[in-house]
C-alpha cells in the first residue's frame, strides 16, 4: 500500500516539537509553532489517498507546518512546493527536509490566498489549513483533470473536506467527509 509505505518512510517524530516526542507516533494532532499543529496521521493518510498521486505529478501544498504531509507527498510524486506564512515554519521545515534528504521539496515563505504567479499549475493541491471558500485563483492553478482537497467550512467548528476535480472546462465538487482544521489565516505578515 503506497501511502501507509510512504508515511512509515517519514519519522513523524522529528516534525513535533520536543516536548510531544513520545506522542509522536498516536493517532493524534498535536501543538507546533506559531498556535498551529501537525495534522492527525489518519487525516495525513486519508487525504493522501484521496489525492490519487501519480509519480509524476507536480503537487501544491498550501499550510506547511511542520512539513509533515509535505514530506510524506514527497515521496509519491516528483515535485512538492509548500508553502507557509510563518517564516519560523517554513525555516524549520526547510531544515528537516534538508536533514531527511527530500530534494524533491520546496518551501516558500507565502501566503496560500495570494500566491506569487511564477509558482505555475499544479496536478494535485492540497489546502491543510480551513478555507471558508476554494478561492478561484487557486483553484485556476490545477492542470487539466488536476484534483484539488481542502477542508471547507467555518474557523471554528465542523468542515468539510472537499474535492474539486478540474475537468475539461467545469470543476467538478465532491464533499468527502466531516474534519477539523486550524484556519487559513488572511493577511498575515511574513516575518512571525
Ligand atoms: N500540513 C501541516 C499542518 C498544517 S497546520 C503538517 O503536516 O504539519 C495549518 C498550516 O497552515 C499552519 O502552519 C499555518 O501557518 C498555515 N497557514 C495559515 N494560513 C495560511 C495561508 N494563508 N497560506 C498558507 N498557509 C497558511
Amino acid at each position: 500500500h503506497a501511502v501507509l509505505k510512504a508515511m512509515d518512510e517519514v519519522p513523524r517524530e522529528e516534525f513535533v516539537e520536543a516536548g510531544t516526542r513520545d506522542e509522536a507516533y498516536e493517532d493524534v494532532a498535536l501543538p507546533i509553532a506559531c498556535g498551529q499543529t501537525i495534522s492527525q496521521p489518519f487525516v495525513v493518510a486519508y487525504m493522501t489517498e484521496q489525492l490519487q498521486l501519480r509519480p509524476h505529478h507536480r503537487v501544491l501544498e498550501i499550510g506547511t507546518g511542520s512539513g509533515y504531509q509535505a514530506a510524506v507527498l514527497s515521496h509519491l510524486a516528483a515535485e512538492v512546493v509548500t508553502v507557509d506564512p510563518f517564516r519560523t515554519l517554513a525555516d524549520r521545515a526547510r531544515l528537516r527536509f534538508k536533514r531527511l534528504a527530500r530534494d524533491n521539496v520546496e518551501v516558500l515563505t507565502a501566503d496560500g490566498f495570494d500566491l506569487p504567479d511564477q509558482v505555475g499549475h499544479f496536478d494535485r493541491i492540497i489546502v491543510t489549513a480551513a478555507m471558508e471558500e476554494v478561492p478561484a485563483p487557486l483553484q485556476d492553478r490545477l492542470s487539466r483533470d488536476g484534483l484539488l482537497l481542502a477542508p471547507v467550512g467555518p474557523q471554528t467548528g465542523v468542515q468539510v473536506l472537499r474535492r474539486i476535480r478540474h475537468r475539461g472546462s467545469e470543476f467538478v465538487t465532491e464533499d468527502l467527509l466531516e474534519v477539523r482544521f486550524v484556519p487559513a489565516l488572511k493577511g498575515i505578515a511574513r516575518q512571525l
